[in-house]
C-alpha cells in the first residue's frame, strides 16, 4: 500500500508547459520532499497526484492501479494545506470527524478514528474547543488530524508550515517527522525550505522549471550535488 509511480509525467496550461515529463517511482512509506524555487511546479505536481489537477499526459500509478483519470475520492490520498481552513462554528472533534460524517460513517467509527488522531497529535485535551480558541500550531494539527482519519494510503502536504512563525515550525516539523514513524505512511511533502526538506526526507526531489534536476537522499544531494543549481539549493560546500 502507498507505493505512487508516476510515468512520464507532463501539465500544460494552455501553451505553457510547467511539467515536462516527469518520471519517479515513490515507495510505499517513502518520505519524499519536492524542493525548489517558486513558480518550479511543485504544487502542480502534487495537485496532479492528489487530482485536484488534470494530468495533461503520461500516466499515474498508485498501487498498481492506474489512477491517472480517476477523481481525488476514487484515489485513497489525503492533502493537507498551508491555508487549513477549519469549520470556525464546528468544534475540533467535529472538524475532524466531518468527512467522515459526510461519508455517512457510524458515530462509534467517527468517535474512535477522531479519538486516535487526537491521541496521536496531542489534541485529546482541545476537542470541545472551537478553531479560535486554539493556537495557529494547535489549528495545524487539527488539519492534519482531518487527514488522518480517513485514514489515507499516502498525505500529501503542500507547505503545510509556511503560515507559522519559525519556533512553531520547527515543532512542528519534529510532528511530522514522528507521524510519519508512528503511522509508517507514504508521505510527499512539498517545502520551499531547505532545512524542512534535509531534515523530513528519505528522499529529495529538486524540480528545476519542470523538470526533475536531481533526486536523492539529503546527503546525496548533499554530498553529490548534480549541477549548481542543486548545490545552490541545497546549501552545499562549492
Ligand atoms: P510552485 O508550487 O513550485 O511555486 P506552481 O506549481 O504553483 O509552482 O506553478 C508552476 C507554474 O505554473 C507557474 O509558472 C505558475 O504560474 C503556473 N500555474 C500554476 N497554476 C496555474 C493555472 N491554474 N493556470 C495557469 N498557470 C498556472
Ligand atoms: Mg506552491
Amino acid at each position: 500500500m502507498g507505493a505512487i509511480e508516476l510515468n512520464r509525467i507532463e501539465k500544460w496550461f494552455g501553451d505553457l508547459q510547467v511539467i515536462k515529463g516527469i518520471d519517479l517511482g515513490i515507495r510505499d512509506g517513502e518520505f519524499v520532499v519536492f524542493v525548489g524555487p517558486s513558480g518550479c511546479g511543485k504544487s502542480t505536481l502534487l495537485r496532479m497526484i492528489g487530482g485536484l489537477e488534470e494530468i495533461s499526459r503520461g500516466n499515474l500509478v498508485i498501487d498498481g492501479r492506474d489512477v491517472t483519470s480517476d477523481p481525488p475520492s476514487k484515489r485513497g490520498l489525503s492533502m493537507v494545506f498551508q491555508s487549513y481552513a477549519l469549520y470556525p462554528h464546528m468544534s475540533v472533534r467535529d472538524n475532524m470527524g466531518f468527512s467522515l460524517k459526510t461519508a455517512g460513517a457510524p458515530k462509534s467509527e467517527i468517535d474512535e478514528k477522531v479519538g486516535e488522531a487526537a491521541r496521536v497529535l496531542k489534541l485529546e485535551d482541545f476537542l470541545d474547543r472551537r478553531p479560535k480558541a486554539l493556537s495557529g500550531g494547535q489549528r495545524q494539527r487539527v488539519a492534519i488530524g482531518r487527514s488522518i482519519v480517513r485514514d489515507p494510503t499516502a498525505f500529501l502536504f503542500d507547505e503545510p508550515l509556511s503560515n507559522l512563525d519559525a519556533a512553531l515550525r520547527v515543532e512542528m516539523r519534529y510532528e511530522i517527522a514522528k507521524l510519519h514513524r508512528a503511522l509508517g505512511r507514504t508521505m510527499i511533502y512539498v517545502t520551499h525550505d531547505q532545512v524542512e526538506a534535509m531534515t523530513l526526507a528519505d528522499r529529495i526531489v529538486v524540480l528545476e522549471y519542470g523538470t526533475i534536476a536531481q533526486a536523492g537522499t539529503p546527503r546525496e544531494l548533499y554530498e553529490r550535488p548534480a549541477n549548481l543549481f542543486v548545490a545552490e539549493f541545497i546549501g552545499s560546500p562549492a
